[in-house]
């Protein structure tokens, strides 16, 4: 299947199940590697991984479509477009979307990790807040280079 028929595809999809037609491109991107699709805020473009189709068969893509088409519609329509979202849950369900893709919002949030550790220097007290845990014994203290004490955050540990 080529990019063209799946831009059909996509096209009959939104005006079967969301009512609105979609107006932007669809493309197959074999990049995506682990992810079914992905929909894009700035171009509100839709690119699906044509080894979903491979794989799955079209049922599945479609299921894969339709996700990113929750995506598409709310974020366009100023609704919640993101996965925690209630508007993005009740019309996955609505539509029979699948459960999984990858947004580049999304992204964004698996990299502002909260801070879970903190490094606390031995001698003079200096705090390093950091979000993945690490060994204390690799780094020393960036004020009087003393060795540091590795807390975990929210715990009663240390
Ligand atoms: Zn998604
Ligand atoms: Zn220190």
């Amino acid at each position: 299947m080529n990019n063209e028929q799946l831009q059909a595809w996509v096209e009959k999809i939104s005006l079967r199940s969301f009512g609105v037609p979609f107006r932007h491109q669809a493309r197959y991107n074999r990049r995506l590697r682990s992810t079914g699709g992905r929909y894009f805020m700035k171009t509100h473009d839709i690119e699906i991984n044509p080894s979903q189709l491979e794989t799955f068969g079209e049922e599945e893509v479609e299921r894969i479509i339709k996700h990113e088409l929750c995506h598409y519609h709310l974020h366009l329509s100023g609704r919640g477009y993101r996965h925690r979202d209630q508007d993005f849950k009740s019309l996955l369900n609505k539509v029979g979307g699948s459960r999984y893709c990858l947004t580049l919002p999304e992204r964004q949030e698996r990299k502002t990790l909260p801070y879970r550790y903190k490094l606390v220097c031995t001698n003079c007290g200096m705090e390093y807040l950091r979000k993945r845990r690490m060994d204390p014994s690799r780094y020393r203290c960036g004020k009087c280079a003393s060795r540091l004490k590795l807390i975990t955050l929210g715990s009663k540990d240390g």
